[in-house]
């Protein structure tokens, strides 16, 4: 039954959107912040996920940054099909075209796709030449601030690690002496970060393998809190979780060589991920923060 699945104010929301009734409803999985189902409407199948309690403009965030992505074309993303933030009270759904997942037929070729796809992502500097982006958004469910800055160090103190340090800090998961790491690489910043070249880049901005899915030997990504960023970050994200097809950071290394020095800043640009991850999942994340603030500690 599909009211078993799908809400039944959603499914009255869905019929006017995409000007016809579903006719069929499964559950999807695997996500960690919304519900979410495969739609039959009409002949074909699409994704649908909706979330109750939605911070403001939640999907149309994530919507406006699936475009972002799809007009530069380099990777491929799902379509947006329609979104509604607000619907009913504190209903939001986003629905999508459906990616159907297929394992890969050469392993090879698609990290080579993926790869020289991110890195033509990330040819893509901003028009205005700051980092940031002209609306703020969401990474997971906490406020993704894309004020704009020349300078990276900047950005990255201003609208990366300062909010998520303050957060941390209304949720209790900061003793002093995390605390005090976390100021000191904030304060350290423009140092450590000196070497690199002013270069924001269009970035997808939460890529970790939930994000992804294999279609053949294309990559598919989603779920984007896109931003134009330091390219490192999105580089040191992937390889901060894994999951992705071996060869993936070869293949953008020979397309889009990063610069001189980023195995010495990795740890610093896995920071922002993983203090997001304290902050949604809790205390398991900070053995790991404490790891970094103890490197960049001299
Ligand atoms: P979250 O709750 O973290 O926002 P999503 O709702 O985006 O997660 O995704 C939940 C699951 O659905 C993920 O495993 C993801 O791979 C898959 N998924 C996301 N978008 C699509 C899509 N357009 N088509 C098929 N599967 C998708």
């Amino acid at each position: 039954m599909i009211d078993d699945v799908l809400p039944p104010p959603l499914v009255d929301l869905l019929s006017g959107a995409l000007g016809a009734e579903p006719a069929d409803a499964t559950p999807v999985g695997g996500g960690m912040i919304n519900r979410a189902a495969r739609v039959r409407v009409r002949d074909s199948d699409v994704f649908v996920k909706w979330n109750e309690r939605a911070p403001p403009h939640f999907f149309a965030v994530e919507a406006d940054g699936l475009n972002r992505l799809r007009d530069v074309g380099a990777l491929r993303v799902p379509d947006v099909l329609t979104f509604e933030d607000n619907a009913e009270e504190g209903l939001a759904f986003l629905a999508l075209e459906f990616i159907e997942s297929i394992p890969p037929q050469n392993p090879e070729r698609i990290a080579r796709r993926f790869g020289e796809g991110l890195a033509a992502l990330h040819q893509n500097v901003s028009p205005d030449g700051a980092f940031g982006l002209d609306t703020d958004n969401y990474i997971g469910t906490l406020p993704q601030r894309n004020s704009a800055r020349t300078d990276w160090a900047e950005f990255y103190r201003d609208c990366r690690l300062l909010p998520q340090i303050a957060i941390a800090h209304g949720r209790g998961f900061l003793d002093e002496e995390r605390e005090r790491g976390l100021l000191r690489i904030v304060e350290r910043l423009p140092v450590l970060l000196a070497d690199l070249p002013p270069r924001p880049a269009l970035l997808h901005g939460d890529l970790w393998n939930g994000n992804f899915v294999p279609s053949g030997d294309e990559p598919v990504v989603m779920d984007p809190a896109a931003y134009y960023g330091e390219r490192e970050m999105e580089i040191a994200f992937i390889e901060l979780f894994g999951g992705f097809p071996p060869g993936l950071v070869p293949a953008y290394q020979a397309a889009f060589p990063l610069d001189p020095g980023y195995a010495r800043r990795r740890p610093l640009h896995q920071l922002y991920p993983l203090l997001v991850h304290l902050n949604h999942f809790g205390e398991g994340y900070g053995p790991d923060v404490d790891a970094i603030c103890r490197r960049y500690s001299a």
